[in-house]
């Protein structure tokens, strides 16, 4: 039994837990990042986690097969440098890979948290088995990430894919990507909110909640954006045609359902892939995905055992 630490590092809160290589969590703990006390403070109390864990396993340093961290990007997952200019604004700059492997002695990995996300549901959730993956999380903005034959598929700069942003409908709404109508425009926990507020809605769960008791507006809201929930699925098709698609995130999560059938569609429609054709399944370790998929980081040559 291997074992490593996995870091989920997030805005406000971060999980950090021990991860076995079967993927399951033997400890974890969970608690505010606090960029604005600075990096090297987020450190301190990251290793003070770390050995408590340790302590609380009955396992040394020396036992860890390494720590992988996800973290919310722009990162360099090759130098350890995280920029994120956004959520992390006090840490531009930091190499959190070579705080921590001086600190511990042992190797250290960081990727996105996307990425790390679907590492996770790969080894893990609900890509098991499958070497192709895609999987689009659906939370305050949709994000992507793409497995290529279990490894993770790197753009240039090692940087990945933004499959949230393909376009949808030239003439949708303007988004910090440069475009208008890009998927995550139209399909997102915000776009949804944006939509709703429009209409009189306080919120996202409002208009979920009213799609569920019938209210008119609410389902077309709903419809806009299931519609490009389908139609970028059609590019990810035929850009991508990975053995299945997992979708989570928070929205998901709730109303995967409300989604499903128009996916399905798509999928049935698309005749140019293998007759075998494609698979489409919710996201199952929910929120442990970033943290298990960070362990297994640093077991990347060692998939869980079927
Ligand atoms: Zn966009």
């Amino acid at each position: 039994m291997s074992h490593a630490i996995g870091m989920d590092i997030g805005g406000t809160k971060t999980l950090l837990g021990i991860i076995r290589d079967d993927g399951r969590i033997e400890a974890q703990v969970k608690m505010p990042t606090a960029p604005q006390d600075g990096f090297d403070a987020a450190v301190r109390r990251f290793s003070g986690a770390i050995r408590g864990l340790l302590g609380q396993s009955n396992l040394r340093v020396a036992d860890l097969a390494g720590i992988g961290i996800g973290c919310p990007g722009p990162l360099n997952p090759f130098t350890g440098v995280i920029n994120n200019d956004y959520t992390l604004p006090s840490w531009g700059g930091s190499n959190i890979v070579k705080a921590l492997s001086g600190e511990f002695g042992i190797p250290v990995s960081l990727e996105n948290d996307a990425d790390a996300a679907l590492l996770g549901e790969g080894y893990a959730g609900a890509g098991r088995g499958a070497g192709n993956l895609v999987m689009l999380t659906f939370g305050t903005g949709v994000g992507g990430a793409v497995l290529n034959n279990g490894v993770i598929y790197r753009g240039a700069a090692g940087e990945h894919p933004e499959i949230g942003h393909v376009p949808i409908d030239p003439g949708g709404p303007t988004c910090y990507c440069g475009l208008n109508g890009c998927l995550e425009s139209l399909a997102s926990g915000s776009a949804i909110a944006e939509a709703g507020k429009r209409a009189g809605f306080a919120d996202s769960q409002e208009v979920f909640a009213r799609v569920l008791a019938g209210d008119g507006r609410a389902m077309r809201i709903l419809a806009r954006a299931v519609r490009a929930c389908a139609t970028g699925l059609w590019t990810i098709i035929h850009t991508f045609l990975p053995d299945r698609l997992i979708l989570g995130g928070g929205i998901m999560q709730e109303h995967y359902e409300l989604f499903e059938p128009a996916m399905l569609d798509v999928i049935k429609r698309a005749k140019l892939g293998p007759s075998t054709g494609m698979q489409l399944c919710k996201a199952t370790l929910q929120n442990d995905a970033g943290l298990v998929g960070a362990g297994f980081l640093m077991m990347q040559s060692k998939p869980a055992s079927k």
